[in-house]
């Protein structure tokens, strides 16, 4: 699945309710998500299993707050990962050596 599928799939999926909810608030809903990952991070043992649902979760909203900007994250993604380190256009990356 492209990124862009993705972004699409969640606007069919929950646009109407993002919505109604507002910026603000999806917002706070994917910060709560980033705090749900991190109390899987804490666990002794790591839950991959919790983990990748964390993060699913976490690209979910994330999609959900572009949507609400009309962002496009694809084209967003591949303008600041265009396939090499926009500052030293290395891949991999050798900033800071
Ligand atoms: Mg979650
Ligand atoms: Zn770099």
């Amino acid at each position: 699945m492209k990124v862009s599928e993705f972004q699409n799939l969640i606007k069919d999926l929950y646009f109407k309710r993002d919505l109604n909810r507002g910026i603000e608030v999806t917002f706070i809903w994917l910060i709560e998500e980033i705090g749900e990952f991190a109390r899987v991070l804490r666990n002794k043992v790591l839950n991959r299993q919790n983990a990748s649902e964390e993060l699913a979760d976490i690209i979910a909203w994330t999609s959900s707050l572009a949507n609400l900007l009309e962002i496009n994250l694809e084209s967003a993604l591949l303008k600041k990962y265009p396939g090499k380190c926009i500052k030293c256009k290395s891949n991999p990356c050798i900033c800071q050596k």
